[in-house]
Formats: C-alpha cells, structure tokens, sequence
C-alpha cells in the first residue's frame, strides 16, 4: 500500500503532497548498494536483492519491480553470476535523490493542474499554485543536490548550492555575462528531460510536455508583471531584440548605449536609423527624443529602442517616461530589459513599452531561451515560420528543458528581490574599499542610477584586458566591458557613447556581483586590485 501524505489544513483537490512507497524504496535500496560498496570502487560490488530487503525491511517483490525501471534508466546494472544482484552504473557521489525518483516514477511537483493547462482546475490559478509550484521546484533542488554518497552516509544537509559549487575555489564576479545555473533551475531542466511528449501533440505525454511550458510561462510572466499570454519563448534575447527590429519599420530610435544585438539588426533593417545622445552618466534624456520627434524625425511607423539597464555600466533608463511620451504620440517602445529582473523590479504593464526582451542565463537560468514579452493588441511579423507553436508567433519545437529551467529560475529570482539590498551595500563597500586603496580608480557613472549588482571601474593607464588577465590570474573573474566585445580592440562602445576619456574607457572593467557573492568574494577583489594599482603606479 502506499504511503500517503497529505499536507494539513488544504484541500486535497489543489495540493495533494505526496510521496509514494516507489520513490523511498527506491532511494533506500540504491543508498544501501551505495553503502556497502567502500570508497571509490568503479568495478562496484553487485548486491543481490534480497540481501537489500533483509537489510532494509522491504518486500522482495516490489523491488524487483523497482529495479526493472532504474535498470533501464540507467542507474544500475545487473550482475551475471549465481547470486546475481545488482551494481550502481555509476560512483554514488554521481548519482543524485532526484535521478532515482524520476526513474522510480516519483512525483516531486506538488500542483494538481487540469489536463492541458497550468491552472488549479480554475480559470486563473488557484490562490496557493505559485507556493507548491516553488515547493516543487525547492523539493527537485534538493533532491538533486543530495547524491546516494550523501545519503549512505547519512549526510542530509540542505540544499548545497550546485550553482555556489559550480564556480569553487575562485570568484565569480561576472553576472552580467552569465550568472551560474541555479540548483532550481538545472532540478527542473533534469525533471524535464525525462518528459518525452512534444508539447504540440494532443497525447497525454505532450499534455504533459505543454503543462512545463505553460508553469513556465506563468513564472516569467509573473518576474516581469505581464500576462502569460503576452509571453513568447524565443532563443534568447538576441532572438528576442532581432525579432522586434526586424519589424517593418520606417525609423528607429536608438540610444547608442544598446546592446549589439539591438544595434546590429536596427541597422540592417533599412529604417532611418536616429541615434539618441547619451550623457556621461550613460543616460537618455527624455527631452532629446521629445525634442527630435516634434522637430519630425519620427517619420512613419516609430520606434524607439531603450534599454531597461546597460549591461556595462549598470546604469539604469527612464523607460517609463519614453513610454509616456511615445504613447501620445503613436510611437512604439521597445526595452531590452535582460539585466534588470530580480535586480530591480520588472513591471511591463507600469513600463508602458511595447515589447520587452528577457534572457534567462542572466538570471540564473540556462542559456539558449530567453522570451519577447509583448503587448496583448500588438501583431509582430514572425521571425522565425513554420509550426504553429507560441501561437502562431514563433515556430519550431519549444525548447523545454530550457523553457523548464527559465521558469525555475523566474521564481526565484522573484525572490531575490528581497536580498537587492544585501548586494548593493555589498557593492557600494566595493567602491569605498577600491577607491580608499587605489585612489586613481575612476568609478563609471557613480552618481547614475545604477543596477545593484555592478560597477564599472578604471585604472586610467591600465589597459581592460590586462586587468581582466591579471584578475583571473589572481583568482577573480570579471569582463572588460561586455563579454560579447571581448576580442574587440579598443574601448568598448557603451563608453565611447558616454564619451568618457579614452585612457577610461580604455582601462574599463565590469565588476557584477550575483546571489552567491560573499563578502570574502568582495574583500578577494579590493586586494588584488590594490595589488595592480601599486604595481602599475609603480611601472608609471
Ligand atoms: N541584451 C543585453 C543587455 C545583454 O546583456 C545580452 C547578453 N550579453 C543580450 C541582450 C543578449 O542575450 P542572449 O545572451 O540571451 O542572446
């Protein structure tokens, strides 16, 4: 019979919990192999079933059957021989809680959704959905953090941040190129591989392919305060921007601040193209693009690209205002908003633009899928034909595992909301310390608003990628300028625009800081500075 849970105090018809007698036999019986084989043995002892049931109390019976399925998924192999058993495919530090769940068939998502929707059985979600949504995506992270090792020896420490290991032994302060996946995340993306259903077909497996994509699309919808119906998954932002200036335009604004993926295909795209002037604190006047668009640079369909916040220099744009004044006057808004969620809050309604593009390995997600948001009236021209899927608006096979992950990662970046506050003093004793150690550090934009998370600094006379070698050298990981223009000679174009001096621009790095960043990272980063800064005043 199985065992049942049920968590108090909700009706069972929204949240069922449960954990079958499948999922704990199945990671009692593979940590008790793990237990008996004794350090790193790869050629491991094959243990006989009934060895396994004696040891652990379980029927026989019952985990014959379970062996049949983490056979075949791989986990284990059978022994020949006249006691027969079973021996673990892999090391049991390799094999994780989740991986025997999944091939046991265990449920670790605690939502009761309606067949071929996201939702409770209800119209909109129910008012607990998003609490056993990150219940679920808590329990995977966990379970995929913990591996049968752990658990033979007991070891059932919390959840150990794959993404805080993943980058061990040195420090990671360059979140604005990538930020290392989240545990929730990759949890959810291992969950969905396992999903076998194309989200197109009507069968029960591709039901339960949409329902992935359908969470997701609510998750991201929530990060950003749209509509999931406004939600379109694309390649990542790079799509998402070519996308929207690939739209049959007449002119295009464009501050000079916008990221290559903005600029390149604005320019390909046969409009006039009106470059914004952008001040040395990296912003956007809302008077210059009034005062160009009454002097009848807006001729035809208009739109206007400006960046929710610059990846370089983390300053931040005055979207909201542009979109005010564009709606009087028939313009379109577009926001490359890709830096800016679980920084500083994202709402695409109070924005006002019409479009807005996101990527999600910038917030912890994987790479490769990022999303357009766009306005529920707004029609665009489709980039990529084909299929039907995102209804009608961008073809091909989602990519689920990454829209899986994307949407894990929404969630929780959602949350880190709450700690923005934590990184910014973090970031602000960064500046302090630089500037009190090494005081020719010129910090870039200092009195802009600015993202929390980053700082642009300069060691004028330094060249950036000799900082960006010596750092790594060091220990530190950090960009000259965006990651995307590394190989680039010369300054980078977001400072040219600001039209900082060159010997700045020139010596410019990226410092961003990210949920995992610790004071130690920050103290790390203030003395191998100073360590450069004495040398190259020094070789001055
Ligand atoms: N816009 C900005 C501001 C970015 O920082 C980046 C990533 N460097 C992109 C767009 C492109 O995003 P993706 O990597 O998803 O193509």
């Amino acid at each position: 019979m199985d065992f049942v849970t049920t968590w108090g105090g909700v009706s069972p018809e929204l949240s069922d919990v449960e954990l079958t007698t499948k999922g704990r036999y199945a990671v009692t019986a593979m940590a008790d192999i793990a237990g008996q084989v004794r350090g790193d043995e790869s050629d491991a002892l094959a243990v006989p079933l009934s060895q396994i049931a004696e040891r652990q109390g379980l029927p026989l019976a019952y985990l014959e059957q379970i062996f049949v399925g983490l056979r075949r998924a791989g986990l284990v192999e059978s022994a020949r021989g006249r006691l027969g058993g079973y021996r673990l495919a892999r090391k049991a530090s390799d094999i994780s809680v989740l991986a025997v769940m999944t091939a046991a068939d265990e449920e670790t998502h605690f939502t009761q959704c309606t067949e071929g929707g996201p939702h409770c059985a209800r119209e909109t979600p129910c008012l607990t959905h998003g609490l056993w949504q990150r219940l679920g995506n808590v329990t995977s992270a966990f379970f995929s953090s913990v591996s049968l090792a752990d658990v033979a020896n007991r070891d059932f420490t919390a959840v150990r941040s794959r993404a805080a290991s993943a980058t061990a032994g040195r420090v990671y302060l360059d979140y604005n190129a990538t930020a290392p996946l989240r545990a929730e995340a990759k949890a959810a993306m291992i969950e969905a591989l396992d999903v076998a259903g194309n989200p197109s077909s009507v069968h029960s497996e591709g039901r339960k392919a949409r329902r992935v994509i359908e969470a997701a699309r609510e998750s991201v919808a929530r990060l950003v305060g749209a509509k999931p119906s406004e939600v379109v998954f694309t390649s990542g932002a790079t799509e998402a921007n070519a996308w929207v200036m690939a739209q049959p335009w007449d002119t295009i604004f464009v501050s000079g601040v916008e990221h290559d993926s903005v600029l390149a295909p604005a320019r390909a795209n046969g409009a006039e193209i009106v470059t914004l002037t952008i001040g040395s604190d990296g912003r956007v006047a809302v008077e210059e693009i009034a005062a160009r668009v009454l002097s009848g640079a807006a001729t035809g369909r208009t739109l206007i690209a400006l960046q929710r916040a610059n990846n370089e220099t983390g300053v931040i744009q005055d979207v909201a205002a542009v979109t005010a004044f564009a709606r009087e006057h028939g313009l379109f808004v577009h926001t490359d908003a890709v830096q800016a969620p679980g920084r500083i809050p994202v709402d695409f309604a109070a924005l006002g633009a019409d479009t807005l593009s996101l990527s999600a390995h910038k917030l912890g997600g994987p790479k490769g899928i990022g999303a357009l948001v766009i306005r529920d009236h707004l029609d665009l021209v489709p980039l990529i034909r084909g299929g039907g899927q995102e209804r009608r608006r961008r073809a091909g096979t989602e990519n689920l595992a990454g829209i899986a992950g994307f949407g894990a990662a929404a969630e929780v970046a959602l949350q880190d909301l709450a700690t923005a506050s934590r990184i910014e003093k973090m970031r602000d004793d960064l500046e302090a310390a630089v500037r009190a150690a090494a005081p020719s550090t010129v910090i870039i934009a200092e009195a802009a608003p600015r993202l929390n998370n980053t700082t642009a600094l300069a060691l004028p006379g330094k060249l950036a990628e000799t900082l960006v070698i010596r750092l790594d050298i060091a220990g530190l990981a950090v960009s000259a300028g965006s990651a995307c223009s590394s190989g680039k000679v010369g300054a980078s174009h977001v400072l040219e625009a600001m039209g900082l001096p060159r010997d700045v621009a020139a010596s410019a790095i990226r410092v961003s800081l990210g949920p995992e960043t610790t004071k130690d990272d920050i103290a790390a980063f203030v003395a191998a500075w100073k360590d450069i800064a004495s040398k190259a005043a020094l070789a001055a």
